[in-house]
């Protein structure tokens, strides 16, 4: 099987050696009955776990009723999913994609269109370096990687890229040209990197006094993985746009933008797609974020962050870790040695799933179910394989 993949899979990853065959819970199968403690998730997108009932339950009942009516008519799953959204946030209307970067195209296209209509067609958006919103050409644009600034040029103009938490730079960056800032709250694809709680207050004011757009693209922060349904609730402000899309479908391809009714200006044609309010992607939605929110999954993620942290903590006294970063159930934590994607490796041949962000770091986004015999287990399996890698670099430790 593994020849019938490396001929007839286009060639974008380094893909391991491996076919992942069953999920469970918190665990991975793969074809050769290995098993996997999987502490990514996917990159925060498994976020009630492999294969939950939830899912399949939503999939099973919606699967009977309705699969596709056409994205020109509401339909049941739809109407509910958009009004539980609205129940449960600050915003009131949503529209609805299958990935992160398609939900912030909407958003992007929104933002626009707002600088047509209310400030003298402003089309610039500030972004942050580091940030990161998805891989259609505009969001490669709108993503402040330095090693994608020279890739598929030319790119889609009108993008400035400032430093987080600088709010300086951020008011110079915005013109009577600027429409929007988008954002991460806490850099996710970055490193784990959080805003200041002043900063995006200060950011909010400064949106408002030069009436420009606030967008938060929630799309890894959202749904309960930093400890509250949305990170936004933790800044005390409210976005105008929100975007979310992996943990929100907990595995399914599914994305949403939110925001205020003021901002229903779209004219029609403006903004669609085939596969918008999808039926069976709106029940599965429906189904992960009542579960999230009915099991109280967000305080889960904050409990089980700490015990993470605090674990972590011991490996960084025996000096496996020099820095831990993140809040919830996104962390990072930086190797001793630059030998991060050895040690993912290391890690998956020992039965654990994490991945290296760089050389240096490692992100920890298990699903939102996470218990403290798995947080045990994880760290019995990350201690040895750093054990591994630290003696085979001849690294001597207290
Ligand atoms: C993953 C991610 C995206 C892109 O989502 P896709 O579903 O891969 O298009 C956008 N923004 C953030 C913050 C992400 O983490």
């Amino acid at each position: 099987m593994l020849k019938a993949a490396k001929e007839h899979i286009l060639d974008i990853n380094e893909f391991p050696d491996i076919i992942m065959e069953k999920g469970e819970g918190m665990y991975l199968w793969d074809t050769e009955e290995n098993i996997y403690l999987d502490f990514l998730g996917g990159w925060a997108v498994t976020s009630l776990g492999h294969s939950p009932k939830v899912i399949q339950e939503a999939l099973k009942e919606q699967s009977e009723t309705l699969v596709n009516a056409s994205p020109s008519f509401y339909n049941k799953p739809m109407v509910e999913f958009a009004q539980y959204l609205a129940k449960h946030s600050c915003f009131d209307m949503a529209f609805f994609g299958s990935s992160g970067s398609e939900a912030n195209e909407a958003a992007l296209k929104l933002a626009r269109k707002y600088g047509q209509k209310y400030k003298n067609g402003a089309y610039k958006i500030v972004a942050l370096k580091k940030g990161f919103h998805g891989r259609t050409l505009a969001m490669m644009s709108a993503t402040g990687k330095l090693s994608w600034k020279e890739k598929f040029e030319p790119k889609v103009v009108g993008f400035t890229h400032v430093s987080r938490n600088d709010i300086q730079a951020m008011k110079a960056a915005i013109d009577e040209e600027t429409c929007a800032v988008m954002l991460e709250p806490i850099l996710g694809e970055g490193g784990i990197c959080e805003m200041d709680y002043d900063y995006i207050q200060q950011l909010r004011k400064v949106c408002d006094e030069t009436n420009t757009l606030l967008i938060f693209d929630e799309v890894q922060t959202g749904i309960g993985r930093t400890g509250t349904l949305f990170a936004y609730e933790q800044y005390n402000i409210e976005p105008d746009i929100m975007t979310l899309a992996k943990g929100i479908g907990g595995g399914f391809p599914l994305s949403t933008m939110l925001t205020k009714k003021e901002l229903n200006i779209f004219e029609r044609g403006d903004q669609g797609g085939t596969y918008v309010g999808q039926p069976l992607a709106m029940a599965v939605g429906l189904a992960v974020v009542k579960e999230v929110v009915d099991k109280r999954l967000s305080d889960n993620a904050m409990k089980m962050g700490e015990v993470i942290k605090q674990r972590l903590e011991n490996l960084k006294m025996k000096g496996y870790i020099t820095e831990i970063r993140g809040r919830g159930l996104m962390i990072a934590f930086d190797f001793a040695i630059e030998k991060a994607s050895e040690l993912t490796k290391l890690c998956r041949s020992n039965g654990l799933i994490i991945r290296e962000r760089d050389e240096r770091t490692i992100r920890l986004l298990p699903p939102l179910i996470v218990a403290e015999n798995h947080i045990d287990k994880m760290i019995e399996l990350l201690e040895k394989s750093m054990e591994e890698i630290l003696i085979r670099y001849g690294v001597k430790m207290k």
